[in-house]
């Protein structure tokens, strides 16, 4: 029996029931990596060690509630002893001596990571077209953008080769590539799950999580990755909930919240009929709309677009020719080793954004814009706060559209930037968010954005559990992919 486009839950059985041997699951998953070797969806392969620990759990089976899964880390996460790009020619050379701790608590749960995902460059885009190590395709069609920056994560598990794979998401990265890619994604509450090991691009956004087939995997999954880190000081010290356990209760009664502020008209009429369907499918479950207000949202792009990049400024200067990853040939002094380092090393979106972060933070500039941009975050976080009192979660479209041609948006930033418009509110406000395929045009996949409150991931999961109990939009699956 096949394992392509199986869940966790399906895989666990299989393993469970002696359908398939560890060994077998592992083989079949790289033969999937290479046969489906044109979507470029990963950077560097982690195959002799994965078979060593299939062939263990083989002889000596484990009792962790992920043993054997197949798991595709994005490749910003720290590896031991396997090489880490984030997706740059920065990093081309780097090898972590250590797992990040995500890392550790999937693999101590007994995952195996196969790979490290393609993505765009220190996690800055919507297309997965700036990454070193070329574009990502989408799975649903040649030409078309997976969505970024965890396009390769996306791309794994919407053509069936992985169940699920981890992702991150500063202004949308897990959510916007799921939606493009027609699978489910989560980014939890802020300080959820650890950042150590993460490599940094802006620490006060940043968040990992999982893309998966389901939502009830993405439950499964976020037991195993959240976790208190002393290692990292903004890790929450909250207690842990089973996100599996809520799953099937019904939402009859559960208060949705439509934000007025976002104007659906702006969208093609297509898009806004997926959405409108969606919201009768909710309320055939029982649930109930109300409007909304989120006075300050429309200045959520341009506020992230000030504190991303500079917080991304500061966080990249460790990359300098001394310390880790790439160092240019033969420098004359230590100045021009920063340069040519710098130069050759970081692309032109991860340039851009440097410039743009050390501009917002030069002394002259600080109160006009730094300062502003955290003012306003303050205001959109309560907005979301007020927001929460009267509806249990909000709900949009992921993204403005299906997905794009590639190089459709490069030559334009502003309409890259764009793309996170219903996405980069969540991350502001630091509040937990997910994606669910919810419908498909013109052949090509679409998805619906739920935001809950502080730390209520688990209702989010159970909302998206009710929907996909009830629908078959995420057992879709694209066509021409090999088996
Ligand atoms: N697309 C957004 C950006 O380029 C968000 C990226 C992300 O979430 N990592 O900044």
């Amino acid at each position: 029996m096949s394992i392509q486009y199986k869940s966790i839950a399906e895989l666990k059985k299989m393993l469970n029931n002696n359908e398939i041997s560890n060994a077998e699951l592992i083989k079949e998953t790289f033969s999937l990596v290479k046969s489906n070797a044109e979507i470029n969806a990963f950077i560097t392969l982690n195959d002799e060690e994965s078979i060593n620990k299939a062939n263990k759990l083989d002889d000596c089976p484990s009792s962790g509630s992920l043993a054997g899964i197949p798991i595709a880390q994005k490749d910003l996460f720290c590896t031991k002893d396997l090489k880490t790009t984030c997706g740059s020619n920065m990093l081309s050379n780097f090898i972590p001596p250590y797992s990040a701790t995500v890392v550790k608590n999937l693999e101590n749960a007994g995952c195996i990571s196969i790979g490290k995902t393609n993505m765009d460059e220190f996690a800055m885009g919507s297309s997965n077209e700036t990454s070193f190590y070329g574009k990502v395709q989408n799975p649903w069609g040649k030409n078309l953008v997976p969505g970024g920056s965890s396009g390769g994560a996306a791309a794994a598990v919407a053509a069936g080769i992985v169940p699920a794979a981890s992702g991150t998401d500063t202004g949308g990265s897990i959510r916007q590539p799921a939606s493009l890619c027609g699978v489910t994604g989560i980014k939890p509450t802020y300080g959820r799950i650890s950042r150590w090991g993460m490599i940094a691009f802006a620490s006060s956004l940043d968040q990992a999580g999982p893309i998966a087939r389901t939502a009830e995997d993405c439950a499964t999954l976020l037991n195993e990755m959240c976790s208190h880190d002393e290692k990292d000081t903004t890790s929450l010290n909250e207690d842990i909930p089973d996100f599996t356990e809520n799953l099937n209760s019904p939402i009859n009664g559960l208060k949705i919240g439509i934000v007025k502020e976002f104007d659906l008209s702006k969208l093609d009429n297509e898009v806004v009929k997926v959405f409108e369907e969606s919201k009768k499918h909710y309320e055939s479950l029982g649930a109930e709309f109300i409007e909304i207000s989120l006075p300050n949202i429309s200045l959520s792009v341009p506020t992230y677009y000030v504190v991303a990049p500079a917080e991304c400024s500061s966080n990249l200067s460790r990359f300098d020719g001394v310390k880790f990853g790439k160092r240019c040939e033969s420098p004359k002094n230590l100045e021009e080793l920063y340069i040519k380092t710098r130069s050759e090393g970081f692309g032109d979106e991860v340039k851009r954004r440097i410039l743009i972060g050390s501009y917002v933070l030069s002394a002259g500039f600080y109160d006009a814009y730094y300062k502003k941009a955290q003012q306003v975050r303050r205001l959109i976080k309560n907005d979301f706060d007020s927001a929460f009192k009267s509806v249990d979660i909000i709900m949009s479209p992921t993204t403005r559209g299906p997905a794009f041609e590639v190089g459709s948006k490069g030559d334009d930033p502003i309409q890259m930037y764009l793309e996170d418009l219903f996405t980069i509110p969540a991350n502001l406000a630091g509040l937990p968010a997910m994606s669910i395929p919810n419908g498909i045009i013109d052949n090509k996949p679409i998805g619906l954005q739920l935001i809950g409150n502080f730390l209520d991931e688990s209702r989010l999961l159970q909302a998206a559990h009710n929907f996909q109990i009830s629908t078959d939009w995420h057992l879709k699956t694209p066509r021409g992919i090999k088996s």
